[in-house]
């Protein structure tokens, strides 16, 4: 077991299993396609907190049609970001229910310094005590563009396969469901380059935010899943230790 690694964590063979420790706040940070959505639900069976993807969730409100929905469609679709009100208001609400009491990773929140402040401000007192730790998976360039280019995904059971690397077994076709699988319409090289301007200029000052408080940690996210999530446990606990 590594050293800096809490008891209640149990480390197999570079792998996390479950844990009993209260995690807390985690941010998910890093590029698009860098493997945020993946991470996140490996956490989510390694602490049993949820996963709050500002993402789905806006995809959420395209879906059904909503005022929310019908602002920021054409927004994602250029690749660019939804207004930090827009995007506050969401978390906020999702922050109120109760399965968030021990803890909740949030996949791709805060994505600008304004939202990083907002949520500052809305953790308030709890700063002290269970500090928000953020974390950003780090993945080359041209990685990245070939798991944003090749995502697919399963519209009914949500399953993700990249046509490149974990292809389905038939073609356009989910191995679970049987349904033809789709691509989100932001996953274009096109949108892309937007999508990684966006990280770049916006993005990029909240990962300062996190690290000049000590609270900030980068993964290598080129490797198998497991690895990854097993470097995203001992860095949040590392963090924590040190909070
Ligand atoms: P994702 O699924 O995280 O790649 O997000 C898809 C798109 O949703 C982004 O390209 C943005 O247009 C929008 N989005 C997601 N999270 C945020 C956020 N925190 N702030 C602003 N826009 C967001």
């Amino acid at each position: 077991m590594s050293s800096s690694v809490s008891s209640e964590t149990h480390m197999e063979a570079g792998r996390a299993t479950e844990s009993d420790t209260v995690p807390g706040p985690i941010l998910l940070l890093g590029a698009p396609g860098g493997g945020k959505g993946t991470q996140a639900k490996e956490l989510v069976k390694i602490w049993h907190i949820p996963q709050i993807s500002t993402g789905d969730l806006l995809r959420g409100n395209v879906a059904q049609g909503t005022n929310l929905g019908k602002m920021a469609k054409e927004i994602m679709a250029r690749g660019e970001l939804v207004p930090d009100s827009l995007v506050d208001e969401m978390v906020a609400a999702r922050l109120l229910e109760p399965d968030t009491a021990r803890g909740y990773i949030l996949d791709g929140f805060p994505r600008t310094l304004g939202q990083a402040h907002w949520l500052d401000g809305r953790l308030g007192a709890q700063i002290e005590s269970l500090p928000v730790v953020a974390i950003s998976i780090q993945v080359n360039y041209n990685q990245l563009l070939r798991r944003i280019t090749g995502r697919r995904n399963c519209p009914v059971c949500q399953t993700i396969y990249n046509i490149y690397m974990h292809p389905s077994q038939r073609e356009g076709i989910c191995d679970v469901e049987g349904a033809e699988l789709v691509q989100r319409a932001d996953d274009t090289e096109e949108v892309f380059k937007e999508r990684m301007r966006a990280y770049e200029a916006l993005t990029a000052p909240v990962v300062e935010h996190y690290r000049t408080q000590g609270r900030f940690a980068e993964v290598d996210g080129d490797r198998p899943i497991p690895e990854i999530a097993a470097g995203i446990v001992a860095a949040v606990e590392r963090l924590r230790k040190a909070a």
